[in-house]
């Protein structure tokens, strides 16, 4: 086997190996981090808080109602009952009941409108509630799912290593030094197949006399643009 063959195929391995290490750390990242459910929770919470809020408004609102109506009734039984006589008493009396009466219909007015919100705030988180359910459910799927890509990707990886290794075995430690040099300074691509008469990376055309000793040579030829090491298949 030529030695940028080797090259060449030692780079096809790093460059799936590189591949998959990145996607699995991309899955790790989203099985821990669940931002989806945090953010539901934390709107169920303001949901029900706002919805125990508007239960305790609406109850002191009822309970108000309730005094004023059995303090309504207490007045008119005093003055229907014709027990007072005097006209001064009876007066006030009745002046008080009618206060009362309107005091007691502008209190049902903010009962209706706390009935409203209670009603509106319960709906709310309600919906706060199923909008949970969802964001466990979807997570859940998307999980099962990772967690599948994570197991066909980890046995990629295995693969691709053991192949990787045997192509190490037959390769000249001082390629190795230089192709691992180049990967390092080139983004992880230091070996380029040549197509069309040019390097497949840069896209630098090259001489007849270039194509030549590539293919004839089993000494590494670069890529006179981009320095990347070059293979003709
Ligand atoms: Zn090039």
């Amino acid at each position: 086997m030529s030695e940028s063959l080797n090259l060449y195929r030692l780079q096809q391995l790093d460059t799936n190996i590189d591949r998959i290490e990145t996607r699995l750390g991309e899955i790790e990242r989203i099985l821990n981090d669940n931002q989806r459910i945090q953010k539901a929770t934390k709107a169920l919470k303001n949901a029900e808080e706002i919805a125990k809020k508007a239960r305790i408004e609406l109850r002191q609102i009822e309970d108000k109602v309730e005094a004023q109506r059995l303090k309504r009734r207490t007045s008119e039984a005093s003055l229907f009952s014709g027990k007072i006589k005097n006209p001064k008493e009876l007066q006030d009396l009745q002046m008080e009941t009618e206060a009362l009466k309107r005091y007691i219909a502008q209190l049902e007015d903010e009962q209706l409108e706390a009935m409203i919100t209670h009603e509106t705030a319960e709906k709310a988180e309600k919906q706060a509630i199923k909008a949970l359910e969802q964001a466990k459910g979807t997570t859940a799927e998307e999980n099962a799912e990772m967690l599948g890509e994570r197991n066909k990707l980890q046995d990629d990886l295995e693969r691709l290593i053991r192949e990787k290794e045997a192509v190490l075995q037959s390769t000249q430690p001082e390629s190795l030094t230089l192709y691992k040099k180049i990967r390092k300074a080139k983004h992880g691509t230091a070996v380029a197949a040549v197509t069309d008469g040019g390097c497949s990376v840069c896209g630098q055309a090259l001489t007849p006399a270039d194509l030549q000793s590539i293919r004839a040579s089993n000494k590494l030829v670069f890529c006179p643009s981009c320095g990347r090491i070059l293979f003709a298949g």
